[in-house]
């Protein structure tokens, strides 16, 4: 009896793959699931009557049964994807008979690629990579950055506080701290912490609870701002492929002394005036500065001896920026409309 069931399964294998490689379009594909891999279906009906032979022939022939199944599963979650993505694409595209079954591979977000994309551009520069956690002590997130309990992005509507006292990270500048205590770097040194960051705040098309920035810092004996501002020019250059200027203009953050803000040429119009740039041919990118004595005592670090630069900036924005997307709120929307463009 054995030799007639696996005959069967064979049989049933050859003629379901053919069916699948004659499926015309996405709406033929849900009748070949039903027939062949079906609760009800041939292949569920070939695995009942296996439990009716004896011992051994009901191992071999079950192993071949699962085997077969996991073959179709594949091949119409191929089928499936090919038809997704060519948008019913002729199914004689790749009907070959001795072509693989084309295997539905996954792929990275469009942040995790520009966060490669960063790391790999500040690798070159001699920056390590340094990460720290999500939910963060309000020490490292605020007090140690010199950040008053009054000043406004402690309070209640800026940040997400836990039960336990904890808060999510507001922003990647925890890091330095973090990098310094726990890893017992000593200078010189040049860091940079990508990561997700957290604000309690409402969303739009350019703002979200959820996003992404890049923390890099770099101390020792004589960094300066023109240390900072080749390291800026260099990062913005590579990563839009084009070359950019930055300019600085004076600001104020509580960790840094003297603060500026970062504005970039418009990558978009090259300073012509467009609706990105507001007419003004500047982006602003990111916040910036030396780092405050204050901070590096924190650190354990001698600020009479060393000094250095921080900055923090939006990855969402350049990866905004690069791609031409219009809305922040799509990375974290979980779209696959869109999530496949980066594919
Ligand atoms: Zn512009």
């Amino acid at each position: 009896m054995t030799e007639p069931l696996t005959e069967k399964l064979q049989h049933l294998r050859t003629e379901a793959k053919h069916a699948l490689d004659k499926a015309a379009d996405q709406d033929s594909l849900e009748p070949w699931r039903v027939k062949y891999l079906g609760r009800k279906g041939q292949l569920a009906r070939l695995i009942k009557d296996i439990s009716q032979l004896d011992a051994p022939a009901r191992k071999s022939a079950g192993q071949l049964a699962n085997t077969i199944k996991q073959e179709l599963t594949q091949a119409f979650t191929a089928r499936a994807a090919v038809f997704r993505d060519h948008h019913s694409a002729p199914a004689t595209a790749l009907s070959g008979a001795s072509l693989p079954p084309a295997s539905s591979v996954g792929h990275l977000h469009p942040i995790t690629l520009s966060i490669r994309r960063i790391q790999h551009i500040f690798a070159r520069m001699g920056f390590i990579v340094a990460e720290g956690p999500l939910v963060e002590d309000p020490a490292y997130n605020f007090d140690l950055l010199n950040i008053p309990l009054h000043h406004p992005a402690r309070a209640e509507t800026d940040t997400f506080h836990t039960a336990s006292g904890s808060v999510l990270r507001t922003h990647t500048s925890p890091v330095q701290l973090r990098a310094v205590l726990a890893m017992n770097l000593t200078p010189p040194f040049s860091v940079i912490s990508p990561g997700r960051v957290f604000r309690s705040e409402s969303t739009d098309a350019s703002h979200e609870h959820t996003f992404h920035q890049l923390e890099a810092f770099m101390v020792g004996e004589r960094v300066t701002v023109a240390d900072f501002k080749g390291v800026v020019k260099k990062y913005f250059s590579d990563f839009f492929e084009q070359n950019v200027t930055t300019r600085l203009r004076p600001s104020y953050f509580p960790f840094v002394e003297p603060g500026f803000e970062v504005d970039m040429s418009c990558i978009i119009c090259q300073q012509a005036g467009c609706s990105v740039c507001g007419r003004t041919g500047w982006l602003e990118m990111m916040g910036a500065g030396m780092v405050h004595p204050n901070v590096l005592k924190n650190m354990n670090i001698d600020h009479t001896r060393w000094q250095g630069f921080a900055f923090g900036g939006g990855i969402d924005r350049l990866a905004m920026l690069r791609h031409h997307i219009d809305d922040v709120r799509l990375f974290m929307s979980g779209r696959l409309d869109f999530l496949n463009q980066f594919s």
